[in-house]
């Protein structure tokens, strides 16, 4: 048995704290509930006729692609996007043969069998692209991307030009664009983007998108045919009044005391300048807990702030719990007290990374209630 050991404080037995037996690895709570809301309230933030997906790439950008893709499904979500094809694949044994799935990444050689088995509608990215849609799977539904000003992935205006009367004729589903800075309401880059995208596609007749969640939020004008969010239905910024979606709980290990002059952790990363009360938890660099957090980031006993003390480990992080009457069983670090993007701060980061860099050894616990 893995049994905790070596506390030299009284342990607070039971109560709020993980459920027995008490498990050596943290606890992620996932709210589908709140990703459903959030979702929903996306949805509501642009007009009826406007059609409002759902990407879920990168495993939900964390969460679980089954379980996340399916609540967003029974909210209403009938367009799913994932980054490449075989996300794609997992993605389409999730939810069945209904949904439409499209893939950012276009089709890459290799992808074909994947496209048309899974049923995917991959975005075209380039005129190599296209010829190899058009050659491998000829009458396959397809998106073209195309680059407004963000030169990541699409046909440049020009490209799109002279390719568009080709293009246009084999039926394209959706024209797509990406906004750079849409987390920046004043940046000049969103209308600059906006207009490159209004002579790319007025008139061509086909549906279109250019809002992800920022967009969304930019106004209605960005929301054309269809938009794209992501990390607001994960409770992520710039999405506000999203609901939180995800908790994070760590399990106290071990604690102890230390004198003034000792160190906590690898290089001595924290010297302490008095007595204090060190708790050591379970969770690291490995479970996405990163390494920038180091000295940097809070976890909370309740209400109650505790400093990470020195540098995280990969398994484990020293907190400090001087100021608490007994060393709890478990500390927070996501919850109400803290989002993803207070974390995201702490670590320098966004919350977008913070979500995708939650590992794998948690235990996992979705909620689902209602809805
Ligand atoms: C990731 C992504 C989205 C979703 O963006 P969020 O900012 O997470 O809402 C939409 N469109 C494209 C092309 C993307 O790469």
């Amino acid at each position: 048995m893995n049994r905790r050991r070596g506390v030299a404080f009284g342990l607070d037995p039971g109560g709020a704290g993980l459920e027995n037996p008490r498990m050596s690895v943290g606890r992620l709570t996932i709210d589908l509930d709140a990703v459903a809301a959030n979702w929903r309230a996306l949805d509501r933030l642009s007009a009826a006729q406007v059609q409002t997906a759902a990407v879920v790439k990168a495993d939900a950008y964390g969460l679980g692609v089954a379980r996340v893709a399916r609540a967003l499904a029974a909210a209403g979500a009938r367009r799913f996007f994932v980054a490449v094809a075989e996300e794609g694949v997992i993605l389409r044994e999730a939810l069945g043969p209904g949904p439409e799935i499209s893939v950012f990444s276009g089709h890459m050689e290799g992808d074909t069998p994947l496209i048309a088995e899974a049923g995917l509608v991959p975005m075209l990215n380039s005129l190599e692209q296209m010829t190899r849609h058009f050659e491998a799977l000829p009458g396959h539904p397809f998106g073209v991307q195309l680059d407004s000003g963000m030169n990541r992935l699409g046909l440049e205006p020009a490209e799109w030009e002279a390719a568009a009367p080709l293009v246009l004729s084999q039926g394209p589903s959706l024209l797509m664009s990406h906004l750079a800075c849409a987390d920046e309401p004043e940046s000049a880059m969103n209308p600059a983007q906006l207009e490159s995208f209004l002579v790319m596609t007025e008139g061509t007749g086909v549906p279109r998108s250019l809002a992800a969640t920022g967009g969304i939020l930019l106004g209605a004008e960005y929301h054309f045919d269809l938009t794209r969010p992501g990390i607001g239905l994960y409770g992520g910024l710039p999405f506000e009044a999203a609901q939180p979606v995800v908790a994070l709980d760590l399990p106290v290990v071990q604690a102890r005391e230390i004198a003034g002059g000792e160190s906590v952790g690898y290089g001595q990363g924290f010297v302490a300048e008095h007595k204090m009360k060190v708790a050591t938890v379970s969770g690291g660099y490995a479970d996405g807990l990163l390494r920038a957090l180091s000295n940097e980031a809070v976890l909370f006993h309740g209400d109650v702030p505790c400093p990470v003390l020195g540098r995280v480990s990969m398994d484990l992080i020293g907190v400090d719990v001087s100021h608490l009457e007994a060393v709890p069983d478990h500390l927070t670090v996501l919850g109400a007290q803290q989002s993803v993007d207070d974390l995201a701060n702490a670590a320098g980061t966004i919350g977008y990374e913070i979500l995708t860099s939650l590992g794998p050894r948690y235990r996992r616990e979705y909620l689902r209630g209602g809805a």
